[in-house]
């Protein structure tokens, strides 16, 4: 099994997160990308870096003028207002703008040019903030999914992306709960392209919005999620079992909320109906979006998770026995996650 990640997605130091009102530390720490790049090799797992593939494998799930605005908004808020003298030390939004965009539709580029209106329309929240070198760790990350998915297409029955920053939260044109770019979503678009019906299941503790929203209208993409009741959890607007698609895509969405408080049975339950949506889908290959903020510990769970179930969901995916790419999302207590993806591991290798 091959295993990708950069040095690169290190560089992204948040500092900064809005939280109950409060500006409190963000917990997107890059000793998450080290703890995990540290498991890997415990586990005996070559870690390559993926090759530069540049923007385009992005642009297949996100608007050029959204990848534009990354890329460019930390030197323009530098040069903003005597030198960035008058600015926070990061890029965040002052404003939301309510998009008004039915799900599967697309919004039309922000229609200002300048870099506080774009800020609010494209960082969705406050839990996004843009540093000195976040873009090159959103790039990295992405084309550690990219690279996977290669791997894969190339002949591997399995591949891992160690995605830092994560992705599932980040739309066509929007930034959110700390995702940038949609590494899963990249690759799940790599895979479309070459193998044809691919599913996507996400069993980190949040909905995975933003990938939902990317394929909302397909058909060939299957889009399954795990996670917390979100009418209370982030990302409060989706998640919920009645949004099953629009348009072509109608049917090829699932979503599968556990009550707050869920432990392993529960999980795994869920996780077992996501299994059997796939079977049915048929599809040549799967993704998994792979969190540990299910666990029990983790300072932003309210699941009862523990590495047990990491471990099932590792046996479950080895007894699928699909082409697989595991794109790593969150997981936020920095002793629990290195355990949580060696358990995984574990399961799935036998
Ligand atoms: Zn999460």
């Amino acid at each position: 099994m091959q295993a990708f990640y950069s040095p690169d997605q290190a560089l992204h130091h948040p500092s900064q997160f809005m939280r109950l009102g409060k500006l409190v530390p963000a917990p997107d720490l890059p000793s998450r990308a080290e703890t995990l790049a540290d498991a890997l090799q415990q586990a005996g797992l070559a870690v390559s870096e993926p090759p530069d593939f540049g923007r385009a494998p992005l642009e297949a799930v996100h608007a050029p003028h959204y990848l534009d605005y990354l890329q460019t908004a930390w030197p323009r808020w530098q040069a903003m207002l005597d030198g960035g003298a008058n600015a926070g030390p990061e890029v965040m939004a002052n404003l939301s703008p309510y998009a008004g965009v039915p799900a599967g539709q697309r919004r039309a580029p922000c229609p200002s040019s300048a870099l506080v209106p774009q800020t609010g329309y494209y960082l969705g929240d406050l839990s996004c903030p843009l540093g000195p070198d976040s873009w090159q760790s959103i790039l990295r990350s992405a084309h550690s999914a990219v690279a996977a998915a290669d791997a894969v297409i190339a002949g591997e029955r399995m591949a891992y992306a160690l995605c830092r920053p994560s992705g599932h939260h980040a739309h066509w044109d929007r930034a959110s709960g700390f995702c940038y770019v949609n590494n899963n979503a990249c690759a799940t678009a790599r895979l479309a392209a070459h193998f044809g019906r691919v599913a996507v299941l996400d069993v980190d503790a949040h909905h995975g919005d933003g990938t939902q929203s990317i394929f909302y209208a397909r058909d060939d993409v299957l889009t399954v999620s795990t996670h917390a009741e979100t009418s209370s959890y982030f990302p409060f607007y989706t998640g919920y079992a009645q949004e099953r698609g629009a348009g072509a895509g109608e049917g090829y969405n699932l979503n599968l909320p556990l009550a707050h408080g869920s432990g392993n049975a529960e999980f795994l339950a869920a996780v077992d109906s996501g299994l059997e949506a796939v079977r049915a889908f048929a599809p040549q290959s799967i993704v998994l979006a792979l969190g540990f903020d299910t666990f029990k510990d983790d300072p932003i769970s309210v699941l009862k998770v523990d590495f047990e179930a990491y471990r099932a969901v590792g046996q479950k995916l080895r007894a699928l026995g699909l082409p697989l790419v595991v794109v790593q999302e969150g997981g936020y207590l920095v002793e629990a996650i290195g355990p949580g993806l060696q358990a995984f591991l574990e399961g799935l290798h036998g």
